[in-house]
This record gives C-alpha cells, structure tokens and sequence, in this order.
C-alpha cells in the first residue's frame, strides 16, 4: 500500500526524521487557516500519488494569505496525470542549497535491501540512473544483520554529499532504515533530501510504499486504508472474493488458478491484444464464482470481448460447463465470449455448452486459437 506524502512525513516523524512543520487539508479556508498557524512563506502540495508533481503545477510557494488562497484553490480540484487533488498538504517552506537523494528498498534478485543514495536529488532517480549512474551509490544491507554505523559513514562518503551534509545524512539515513525496518516497508524514499543553508539535512518530501502482508502487526495502519487509491473494478472483485488485478487493456480475462491467469494474459499480449485484467477464481468454478467474474468484468466499460481460460483438474469439465451456462442466465453480458476448455472431463463440458453456443459465444480447442480468436473480435470491436 502507497502512502500520501504527508502521510509518509508522519511516519518519517515518528521515527524523529527531520520533517517541515504542517498540515494536511481539504478546502481552500483550511488551507489559509493552517498557513496562519505554521507560520509564512508556506508550501502547498498536491497530495496524489503520482511524482513530478512540481512539473505540474501542484506545488507552489505562499509568501501571504492571499496567495495561500490563490494557490490552494488553483491545486484542489487540479487534475494531475489523471488523478484529481482533494486534499493539500501545507508546510513551512525551506531554504535549499543542496538536492540529494535516499532511498531504502527490496533488491529481489540480491535477496538483499538496496539503498540508494545520489548528490543528484530533486529529480527523478530514474533519470539519474540513465544519464549518470555513478551518481548514485548503492548498498545492499543483510536482512539478518542490519545496517551499521561504518557502513552507512562509508555509504555517505561513497555519494560525495557535501562536507557540511555528512552528519546530518548519517544520522536521517540510520533512521530511514529503522523505519524501513520496524514500519514493515518496501520502499522509503526521500527526493529531495536538502541540505539548507545553516546546515541542517531535512526531509523535503516522503513516499513510502508498505507491505501489506504485515497490516496484522501494525493495527494503526488502518488509517491509511480509508485513503487508499483503489480501481474500482479490483474493489468490485475483492468483494466478490476473486483475484483480480486491474490492467488497461481490452480483453477481459477469466481463468482458474493463478499461473493459468498469468499465462492468459501473458498469451494475449503474445498475439497482439491488451489484457483488461487478470482473474483468477479460483478452483471452484460454480455458478456463483463464475457470475460474480462475469459481472466484474462486464463492468469494465473497457472490455470489447472476454477469454474463459479453464483447465480442469480437481474442478471437472462438466461442472466449470454448468457454472458458465448458469452463470450466462444469469448476467446479460455485452462483450462477445471465447472459451477455452481444457483437462479432467474436458469432453463432457464441452458437450453441455455445445447447445448455447452461438455468434457471440465459442468454443476454441487450444488456448492460443481461443487467444487469437478473442483479440480478433476485441480488435474488430474497437480494441487498440
Ligand atoms: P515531486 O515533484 O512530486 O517529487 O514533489 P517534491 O515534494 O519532491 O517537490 C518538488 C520540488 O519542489 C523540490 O525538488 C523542490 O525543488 C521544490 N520544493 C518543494 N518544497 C519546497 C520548499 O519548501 N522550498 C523550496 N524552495 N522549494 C521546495
Ligand atoms: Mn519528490
């Protein structure tokens, strides 16, 4: 789960990260309000999770009141690469003479944490890494044995942060990766970390990403549930208790068991389409199951055409047969089907949707005929 930057600032302060004085709000009254209590020159951020938001316009300095409301009331509402601002954060602005750049994160292929730290900060670290990769010096920390006091001087040194940074780094870097560690996080990352002109390192900005397999030993963590982004269609499918990941594609996709879904989607980019999303239901493929796939899936106002992709093993042909002809009284469904219909019993289910078979409901013998077939249709359909 993708936590707001004031959010991430709260969770950075708590582990005594030096963060700027501020408020999280929603109307433009609040927003003077808070500017009043902090104290001006302000800063007033757009609170979406999406980066660049500088570039957009959703950051902006406020030396008064007036111009708190001027901009405040230019960012909420705003539209930043597709997601609207409701909420603004708003800070005591700082003096920067320096930009760097720190980041805690899972290296997967090392098994190991990555830590990453440049001179070159308030950028995107993607762009420093394509231009100039030695900017950023990288460490990987042990899980088992942690990060220590030599390394992260040694890590300092290595980034060539400014002389009259160092202690400063050393100390927010060692409490980065304590809240990396103790928070359950994937990812803590800080661009720009800022050097200001009187010395101190300071914390400009904050995005942390938590795992979410470790909500059940951090309750608080709650809060953060109500303010998540969600698609709508993965809340409409968790509700129904399917596996879903939303894509933004045109071929709506239902298999059973996860590595068949993957492979779905997987088959479907190979020949040329875009997967909507992906769903697994699961092993049981009854009626009930089988509704609720179709009626996420008929939802999403992108689907020109949808790919059944079944393969029976314990779930037997005929019985997944039954759940996908009770499942079509059941739903009115817009989208042309192509089904695919494999493994234990294969012969019998076919048999039973042979009768319902028609102009927008067909059978294909193997998987990459049922995929070519359905990306035809999805493409003839208005698909791109
Ligand atoms: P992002 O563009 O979405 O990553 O938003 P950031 O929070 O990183 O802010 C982008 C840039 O705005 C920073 O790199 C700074 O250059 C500038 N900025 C943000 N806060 C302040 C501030 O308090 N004072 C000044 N002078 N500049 C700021
Ligand atoms: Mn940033």
């Amino acid at each position: 789960m993708d936590l707001y930057e004031y959010q991430g600032k709260q969770l950075f302060a708590r582990y005594d990260i030096p963060v700027s004085r501020g408020e999280a709000v929603v109307t433009v009254d609040a927003a003077v309000a808070a500017s009043d209590r902090i104290g001006y020159p302000v800063v007033i951020k757009a609170q979406v999770q999406v980066g660049g938001r500088g570039k957009a316009g959703g950051i902006k300095l406020a030396a008064n009141a007036d111009e708190c409301r001027e901009h405040s009331g230019n960012i909420l509402g705003m539209d930043i690469k597709g997601h609207t601002v409701g909420l603004v954060w708003v800070e005591s602005a700082s003096d920067i003479s320096k930009e760097y750049y720190a980041s805690f994160t899972l290296d997967r292929s090392a098994k190991l944490h990555l830590g990453m730290l440049s001179a070159e900060g308030g950028v995107e670290i993607e762009q420093v890494a394509d231009e100039n990769p030695d900017a950023i010096a990288k460490i990987h920390v042990d899980p088992v044995d942690g990060l220590t006091g030599a390394q992260v001087r040694a890590w300092v040194a290595a980034a060539g942060l400014d002389p009259e940074a160092t202690e400063g780094a050393i100390d927010i870097l060692t409490k980065l990766w304590r809240c990396y560690v103790d928070a359950d996080a994937d990812l803590v990352e800080i661009n720009p970390l800022i050097l200001t002109p009187d010395g101190r390192v300071h914390a400009l900005d904050a995005k942390v990403t938590l795992d979410d397999s470790s909500v059940f030993r951090h309750p608080e963590y709650e809060e953060y549930d109500e303010t998540q982004v969600r698609d709508a269609r993965e809340t409409a499918a968790h509700e129904r208790g399917l596996q879903y990941v939303g894509l933004d594609g045109y071929v709506g996709i239902i298999a059973n068991g996860a590595g068949l879904a993957m492979s779905t989607v997987d088959i479907v980019s190979q020949v040329g389409g875009k997967p909507a999303n992906f769903l697994d239901i699961g092993g049981g493929a009854n009626a009930d199951v089988m509704t609720g796939a179709l009626e996420v899936i008929n939802n999403d106002p992108d689907v020109n055409a949808i790919f059944i992709n079944i393969f029976g093993g314990i779930t037997k042909g005929e019985e997944v047969a039954k759940g996908i002809v009770a499942a079509l009284d059941r739903v009115q469904i817009d989208s042309p089907i192509v089904i695919r219909l494999d493994g234990t019993n294969a012969d019998e289910g076919r048999a039973i949707l042979e009768p319902h078979l028609s102009g927008t409901l067909q059978l294909q013998p193997t998987m990459v005929d049922a995929a070519r077939a359905v990306v035809d249709i999805a493409q003839s359909r208005g698909g791109k």
